[in-house]
């Protein structure tokens, strides 16, 4: 229904000198495997792989036989190449200590840890549960788990001891690697003492390790160790032994936006082919000029794939931001693009869409000039956030790639390359060369042009989830069972008429309104392009005449006043911009959407208050006051015809 006729197409200059151009699609086409072993051919193998793809439905293999270390191919290769003392990470903590890491102090202090992790009784495929705030320690963990090949779980940082306990349970951790604390909204977080109260139910907990960071007073156990008096005594030599392609890398929680989280397991070789490939592709990195800097924590796929393993991969310069973005000023991270020259900038609509309603004047004050490519993941960007990003952070220069996929997909899937294609506002365009994504109706029937339905995956990728850990029968019954032979995110698509993609959120939110289909995406879209909106999150509820009935909750920008005036405005401006049937039964203004740790809207939750049921679960909740603060605000927001 929404209608879209911006276009931007790619910088002459950066489409002549793309790292990946349109003919790599053709190429792919042409060869998918064959692509796949191209991208697989970028990294080193201790041992080639025999067999590229081994595929029993749902149950992959790829590169069969082949040996790696994925902590090598990260930081080692890259010393060996002469590049030690080019920067990993520049790391700016939140009260504005600082850190620079090489990829020569990297392989030093995870060797460092590597060994620690032996001497702690860690060994390969032990799970290790990290559970830190954003500091160096927590990628030098996670790649000490690689090279030894230990598994590693890594949990959100600002979890309940709950989450964290059900999730170390899950997957029954030997270890848990934390710290005293964080720095968040200025001031330290404690960590540790979640992570006391969690493990007392653990039986599987041998021993927490701690690193200091805050220098918070901490309880200590027996089961505790300081990280600083165990890692700085090892030795600085570790070699890294080979693991098979298949070897499990880390099992990682999805967000929880739509039921109790899953936990994903991803190997080692296919993911980080194809990580690798995608950070270079879709970000056009450069790693000796480029500065790139990705604001998702490491606690959720994005981080894991584009701050850790993918960067690092590719011998990239990272930033590697501690805290939030409001402190102590709500320009913190315009001022650390301006001060490290970052020049590719990935980060989510959530937050883009909290810039937009802090005004555009803050960014202005910063140089922002060094950036060239800006990215978005993590939900639908709608077009004025997308139009608003490349406007007032990226110059009315900077290409936006809006890249689709999940934890499950390991990688991106979707997502422009900026170099090929001319940017349309809202629109994730194609799937990526070597990646086989449809649209189709419930008949599992490809949809033509200006049609929409259920987005499918149709062959394996390298970094596809291998199954939910310890589930093999969820994992079938959640992603390969409701369309025969066919990969199911659960996301509703459609295509547009020039056969790009659109995605228009989790097939679970889309809204039936007398008999009409209606994506929850473009109402909020709608919303948001009105320009007192900053943000909108709209869900179907129960109705006696219509069977479900749009219901909006909305933010408003910056100082905008609510009332019954504008609430009648936006209503109308909905059914002008989508038509009378996608006009909300109800818009409800309010301080703050229910959100997940990683900025996602939670309708489920939305849903269950406007249906006045009791709230389903909670615990992947950023803050689980919103709710009472909402649903204490209901009554008096209600407007009605
Ligand atoms: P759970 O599966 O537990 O409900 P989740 O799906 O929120 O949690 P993630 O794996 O972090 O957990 O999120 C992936 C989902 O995020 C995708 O399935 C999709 O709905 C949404 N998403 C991510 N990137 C985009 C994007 N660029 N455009 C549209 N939607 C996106
Ligand atoms: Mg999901």
């Amino acid at each position: 229904m929404l209608h879209e006729t911006r276009r931007f197409p790619p910088p002459a200059e950066l489409a002549a000198d793309a790292n990946v151009k349109a003919d790599a699609y053709d190429e792919a086409a042409t060869d998918r495997l064959g692509f796949w072993e191209r991208a697989a051919d970028r990294l080193d193998w201790t041992q080639r792989w025999d067999t590229t793809l081994e595929w029993n439905p749902p149950f992959a293999k790829w590169f069969i036989g082949g040996k790696l270390n994925v902590a090598y191919n990260c930081v080692d290769r890259h010393v060996e190449a002469g590049r030690g003392d080019k920067i990993a990470y520049y790391w700016e903590g939140e009260p504005g200590d600082t850190r620079e890491i090489t990829y020569g102090d990297l392989l030093t202090e995870v060797s460092k840890a590597a060994n620690a992790l032996t001497e702690l009784g860690v060994g390969k495929g032990d799970r290790v549960a990290i559970y830190m705030p954003m500091i160096p320690e927590l990628p030098i963990a996670m790649l000490a788990c690689a090279r030894i090949g230990a598994i590693h779980s890594v949990v959100f940082g600002g979890f309940s001891a709950d989450a964290l306990r059900g999730r170390i349970n899950d997957g029954t951790a030997k270890l848990v690697i934390t710290a005293d604390g964080g720095y968040r909204r200025g001031a330290p977080n404690a960590l540790k003492p979640t992570v006391d109260e969690a493990v007392v139910d653990c039986p599987s907990i041998e021993k927490v390790l701690v690193v200091r960071r805050t220098g918070q007073e901490v309880d200590t156990h027996d089961r505790d160790v300081w990280w600083h008096e165990i890692v700085d005594r090892q030795s600085e030599v570790h070699k890294p032994e080979p693991h098979d392609a298949e070897d499990p890398l880390f099992i990682l929680y999805t967000s929880g936006t739509t039921a109790k989280p899953k936990g994903i397991l991803h190997t080692t070789g296919g993911y980080l082919t194809q990580v690798a490939w995608t950070h270079n592709a879709v970000f056009d990195l450069k790693p000796d000029t480029d500065v790139y800097w990705c604001s998702a924590d490491i606690g959720w796929v994005t981080g894991h794939s584009y701050i850790v393993y993918g960067p690092l991969a590719n011998g990239a310069t990272s930033v590697m931001y501690e805290g939030t973005p409001d402190s102590p000023h709500r320009g913190r991270w315009w001022e650390v693009i301006q001060k490290y020259g970052v020049t590719i900038f990935y980060t989510a609509p959530t937050a883009i869409r909290t810039f937009m309603k802090w005004g555009q004047d803050i960014p202005a004050q910063f140089d922002l000039s060094s950036l060239r490519i800006l990215g978005s993941v993590g939900e639908p960007i709608n077009p004025e956030a997308y139009v608003w990003y490349r406007e007032h952070i990226g110059g009315d220069r900077c290409p936006v790639v809006d890249t689709w996929w999940q934890t499950e997909t390991g990688s991106i899937m979707i997502s422009p390359l900026p170099g090929v294609a001319e940017g349309k506002p809202g629109a994730a365009m194609r799937p990526l060369p070597g990646i086989t994504a449809d649209v189709v109706d419930d008949q599992a029937v490809s949809v033509p042009n200006g049609g929409g339905g259920f987005l499918v995956i149709r062959e394996p990728w390298p970094s596809m989830l291998r199954t939910i850990w310890g589930d093999d029968e969820r994992y079938k019954d959640t992603y390969w069972s409701r369309f025969e032979g066919m990969y199911f995110p659960g996301d509703g698509a459609k295509r547009d008429e020039d056969g790009d993609l659109w995605l228009l959120g989790r097939v679970d939110d889309v809204m039936l309104v007398s008999g009409h289909n209606i994506s929850t995406t473009e109402v909020e879209s709608a919303l948001v392009s009105h320009p007192k909106v900053a943000e909108a999150a709209v869900v179907g509820a129960l109705d006696p005449v219509t069977g479900q009935a749009i219901v909006a909750f909305t933010i408003l920008r910056g100082d905008v006043e609510g009332g019954d005036e504008l609430v009648k405005e936006l209503r109308d401006h909905v059914a002008k911009t989508l038509g009378p049937i996608a006009k909300p039964r109800q818009i409800h203004v309010v301080a703050e959407l229910p959100k997940t740790r990683s900025g996602k809207i939670m309708r489920r939750l939305l849903r269950d208050i406007a249906d006045n049921r009791s709230l389903g679960d909670v615990s992947t909740l950023t803050d689980s006051s919103v709710m009472q603060l909402i649903a204490a605000q209901l009554p008096t927001a209600k407007s009605e015809d």
